[in-house]
């Protein structure tokens, strides 16, 4: 049997053109071929991110980027701030407690997003503070925070913002260069279509000077040895050769088909399964939502069922609910390389699965909801 079809919100589909680039046999990374794969990959993480600034790539899943991040950014005793608002951006206050960083931290309850006015209290209460660690979409809970608020109020303060856009990057614009965003973190297997392995983080002038003037100690993960291995093509250890040559064709396609339309496409798909589950009679877990993934409520202890008959009867794979979620949600991932046609079958399978639990009052208004969203768009 064919395995099932991805909608989660990471691993996320990869395309054939992608894959296809990892089947050829190897090359060696110490050659002009991978230094000329390395500098283009970059420079299309570049034209995402909306950066000038240096992007290295890692070896490592993003995770791996974000400690790389907090490692680099900080030194020890220092205080920084963590809006903290789901799973992933509780991963971030675990990191800086993991390096002894006294930890202030901005939450908001998990479907809610952090308040620039409750971001700025912790800047007054905490004047040493040196850097704000935030999440940009926040993939637990399908909230979009609004890290240019952020920014603004961190630079208020001279401190520096770390992003993480790891299910952001590509679904929505990250401006990075506008917003004066110092460090933006991104890993291979959410937007960018691509199996994991990687991560990557973009950083500014402001970054890189207090990396110089003081970090944690660091070997592996060095960014400034990254960077200064990247501006020659380069990397400091082995990297994942074929992955990075991937990166360099998913990020080709990304150019071809240009930002404004991969971030358009995702809007449409977004807003259509928004408007398709809340047809079906469920509700969101988010105020703000991400066009990366859509968390549904659902009713009473169905969570696990409906996962596991989506995935067995229709071979979809969806993701639940993570940590306090875990039973209360499920996740409908449509971050990367989907179309409308791919939207109709996760909608259709997951209205189908809703019907076959006795969970839905009427089959047909979900994807009834799917296709009004779409030909509103069309006409508009
Ligand atoms: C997936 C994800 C991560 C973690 O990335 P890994 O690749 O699993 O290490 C971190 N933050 C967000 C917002 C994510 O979606």
């Amino acid at each position: 049997m064919r395995s099932p079809k991805l909608f989660t919100p990471g691993p996320t589909a990869v395309p054939a053109e992608v894959l296809e680039i990892q089947a050829r046999p190897l090359i060696h990374h110490r050659t002009e071929e991978f230094r000329r794969a390395l500098t283009e990959a970059m420079r299309g993480l570049q034209y995402i991110l909306n950066t000038k600034q240096p992007v290295v790539v890692l070896t490592a899943s993003g995770s791996g980027a974000m400690e790389a991040t907090v490692v680099n950014l900080t030194k020890p005793g220092e205080t920084v701030i963590v809006t903290e608002v789901g799973k992933f951006s509780e991963r971030w206050r675990e990191i800086a407690e993991v390096y002894g960083l006294r930890v202030v931290v901005v939450s908001a309850e998990y479907g809610q997003v952090a308040t620039p006015d409750s971001v700025g209290r912790a800047f007054k209460e905490n004047p040493g503070a040196t850097v704000l660690f935030t999440t940009h979409s926040e993939t637990s809970t399908g909230a979009l925070q609004d890290v240019e608020a952020f920014a603004n109020i961190a630079r208020k303060h001279d401190a520096l913002i770390a992003v993480d856009a790891i299910t952001s990057a590509g679904a929505h614009h990250v401006r990075t260069d506008e917003w004066g965003l110092d460090a933006v973190v991104g890993g291979s297997q959410k937007g960018v279509m691509l199996p994991p392995g990687l991560g990557y983080v973009a950083l500014s002038q402001r970054a890189m000077a207090k990396m110089r003037a003081g970090r944690h100690p660091v070997y592996y993960f060095d960014l400034l040895k990254a960077v200064a291995s990247a501006e020659k093509g380069d990397t400091p250890y082995t990297p994942a050769i074929t992955l990075v040559l991937a990166l360099e064709r998913a990020l080709q396609m990304m150019r071809e088909e240009g930002i404004e339309n991969v971030v358009a496409r995702h809007d449409a798909n977004g807003s259509a399964v928004r408007a398709a589950v809340t047809a079906m009679g469920m509700k969101l877990l988010a105020a703000v939502p991400s066009n990366a993934a859509t968390a549904v409520l659902t009713p009473g202890d169905s969570a696990g069922q409906i996962t596991k008959h989506i995935e067995k009867r229709y071979g979809v794979k969806i993701a639940g609910g993570q940590g306090s979620l875990k039973g209360k949600i499920v996740r409908i991932g449509h971050l990367g390389y989907y179309d409308e046609s791919d939207m109709y079958t996760v909608v259709s399978a997951f209205e189908a699965t809703l019907n076959d639990l006795g969970l839905l009052k009427s089959f047909g208004a979900g994807v009834e909801a799917l296709r009004r969203s779409y030909q509103a768009r069309s006409t508009r």
